[in-house]
């Protein structure tokens, strides 16, 4: 039956009219109709689309949040080479930049378009017939991983372009996602009282979610996006007018477009938003300059790294001075005690900075800080500040060396320290901070993975009596939760089912819960493909452990000393009554799944540091290896790959992403 053409009519209008106030809102950031008016015209629109379903098409506004992904990413390959820019964080190597253009240019006039450089993450989106078809990642810069799906859940990002200029129809551009910091602080709050592990800063946040295989979770992140570059062919004949025309037919261009006549009105540009960078919302780590003809780019065309036609000014990490005020004590899950700086409050990288960790007390003795000095805190784009070093000069002496007390600041137990390390620390294992510490860990993601179960509810959990040790965890009813601040019917009855899953764990996660010292996740893999149940561990000697291949002396002792404590062995046999597996799941064939297999490892991955990375293969059998060679069998290949990349190519070898390695984990 063919649908009525003044119904297809109406979609249609529906579908420009919620296009265009995207556009007021997300781009122009001027919305010319309220909120509910736009959700009435939404609401239409889905209501339509419901009741003719064939209508939907893949762009139309309510289609914004897609499927989850099975498989990962495809690939997709660049038409044109995503380059990265040359760059500098000096000036005069912005000068020497200006000479070889005006060397290669001879005598021709030129002049540079100066804007800024975003702390995100590069993607590149194209549009057929006004649509957006596909976007993808920068990946090694000729190919990339597709992530349409995730791009389009960004408001910011056109699904249909509003202009009617056919010349802009079949167009591609680049830009940078990237997360707002008002955006990054509420996500990194939200994940801290999850128990959930932080983003370092916006950048990363940006990435890990736009390679997130779940478009739900991406559309939550709410990201945005700025686009900077077209990519040839296109109709336009210099940059400034390029970005102008985007800008009118729907996309959210670059903020700061400054024309500077030469070298030194550029520097001027970079200076000024040098200085203004904390007043923005986004993370800016420096200036892009650009030739503005397109015709000269042609002409000064490009190496195989960069264009030869811009240059990118970067910021130096960011230092203010702040007084030591004190030097308060930090009692960690293991006992261990951090020294941490208070400071004077102070502005830096657009947050407030007023504590940063000192790390131990040699690190105090050889930046030799005392209270009272005057120190030089840098913040690079991390979360975590650092004291550089004592201003000298603004010493008074009157400042006061730091001594580290004999008694633990929060239960009051005896501290020791070890011949073997420089911590102090606190061993009374039912200390308060080291209760609440180590079950966070308990609950964290790669132990028992209870969600919910953050530190703010770990805090309220044992300031209130209810939690004690890991056994109390299981013991936990509805009525104990739903009484805490900020907890309702909803999050308790989640939290418990959340608790009653994690008794499937398996061994090796509960092992690693247990939080014994100098027990990682890898070690405790390696425990628990040797031992097998958590009787064989326990009953294991110091000579059994230690001959188990990886497990030295230091690690043999700890865990028999662990086992040996008579409140230990209760816990666990406790546990067990609760229901808690402690068994080698059967299913875990991925043991000798890549036994003899030889991985190297190249670029930035997302959810894994190299280390892990490198952990987790050899726990599973696997050899990381640092150069491919033909008895490579996989290279993994996260952002930004190095020549190791192009190496595996010409040798053939297979390479896969990071979500293909997740899978293959
Ligand atoms: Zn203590």
């Amino acid at each position: 039956m063919a649908i009525d053409k003044k119904i297809k009519e109406k979609v249609e209008k529906l579908r420009d009219k919620l296009n265009f106030h995207n556009y007021r809102y997300y781009v122009l950031n001027d919305p010319v109709i309220s909120d509910t008016d736009y959700d009435i015209l939404m609401k239409e629109l889905i209501e339509l689309e419901n009741k003719y379903p064939e209508l939907i098409t893949t762009t139309s506004p309510t289609q914004r949040i897609g499927e989850e992904l099975t498989g990962g990413f495809p690939t997709v390959s660049h038409s044109v080479p995503m380059l990265s820019l040359d760059n500098t964080y000096s000036e005069d190597e912005l000068r020497e930049f200006d000479k070889r253009i005006a060397k290669n240019l001879i005598s021709e006039e030129y002049e540079y378009i100066v804007e800024l450089k975003f702390d995100g993450f590069a993607v590149s989106l194209e549009y057929r017939d006004s649509e957006f078809i596909r976007g993808s990642t920068r990946g090694n810069g000729t190919v990339g991983d597709e992530v349409t799906k995730n791009l389009k859940t960004i408001n910011a990002v056109p699904l249909r372009l509003i202009s009617k200029d056919s010349k802009l129809k079949d167009i591609e551009v680049r830009g940078e996602v990237f997360m707002s910091r008002p955006v990054f602080e509420k996500l990194n709050k939200e994940r801290e009282k999850n128990g959930n592990p932080l983003f370092a800063n916006p950048r990363n946040a940006a990435a890990g979610s736009i390679k997130n295989i779940d478009p739900h979770i991406v559309a939550q992140r709410k990201l945005d996006i700025f686009i900077h570059t077209v990519v040839e062919p296109h109709p336009f004949i210099n940059h400034l007018d390029a970005m102008e025309n985007l800008k009118n037919a729907g996309f959210k261009v670059t903020p700061v477009l400054e024309v500077a006549k030469d070298i030194e009105d550029v520097i001027d540009v970079c200076k000024k938003w040098q200085s203004r960078r904390n007043t923005l919302e986004y993370g800016v780590d420096g200036m892009v300059v650009k030739i503005n003809n397109f015709e000269q780019h042609k002409r000064l065309g490009a190496t195989i790294k960069s264009p030869r036609w811009a240059f990118a000014y970067k910021f130096p990490a960011e230092q203010a001075v702040s007084k030591i005020i004190d030097i308060l004590l930090s009692v960690g899950r293991t006992g261990t005690i951090t020294p941490i700086a208070v400071l004077e409050p102070v502005q830096l990288s657009g947050t407030t900075v007023s504590r940063s960790t000192l790390h131990n007390q040699d690190e105090i003795k050889r930046k030799d800080i005392r209270i009272g000095d005057y120190v030089i805190v840098e913040k690079g784009g991390e979360v975590i500040p650092k004291v550089v070093k004592v201003v000298e000069e603004k010493r008074t002496g009157k400042e006061k060396k730091f001594r580290m007390p004999h008694k633990c600041p929060v239960c009051g137990s005896d501290l020791v320290q070890s011949e073997e390390e420089v911590a102090v620390r606190c061993i009374n294992r039912s200390c308060p901070a080291q209760v609440k510490g180590s079950i966070q860990h308990f609950a964290s993601r790669s132990a028992m993975d209870i969600e919910g179960l953050g530190y703010v509810l770990v805090d309220q959990l044992v300031e209130n009596g209810l939690v004690k040790s890991f056994t109390d965890i299981y013991q936990l009813k509805l009525e104990d939760l739903v009484n805490l601040e900020r907890m309702g019917v909803k999050s308790s009855e989640n939290l418990l089912t959340a608790i009653e899953k994690s008794k499937d764990r398996g061994l090796s996660m509960f092992i690693f819960a247990l939080g014994i010292r100098y027990v990682g996740i890898k070690a405790a893999k390696i425990l628990s493909s040797e031992f097998k149940s958590m009787d064989n561990l326990m009953k294991a000697s110091f000579e059994d452990l230690e001959s188990v291949e990886e497990i030295g002396p230091i690690m043999a002792e700890s865990i028999v000393n662990f086992f040996r404590n008579e409140v230990n062995k209760k816990m666990i046999s406790d546990l067990n009554k609760s229901g808690v597996k402690m068994q080698l799941l059967k299913k875990n064939k991925g043991k000798i799944s890549l036994l003899g297999k030889n991985f190297v490892l190249t670029g930035v991955l997302m959810d894994f540091t190299r280390e892990e990375a490198k952990e987790t293969i050899e726990s599973l059998g696997g050899k990381v290896t640092s150069s491919v060679s033909s008895k490579t069998d996989y290279v993994v290949v996260g952002e930004n790959p190095g020549s190791k990349f192009d190496k595996a190519k010409i040798l053939g070898v297979k390479t896969i992403n990071e979500e293909e390695f997740k899978k293959m984990l």
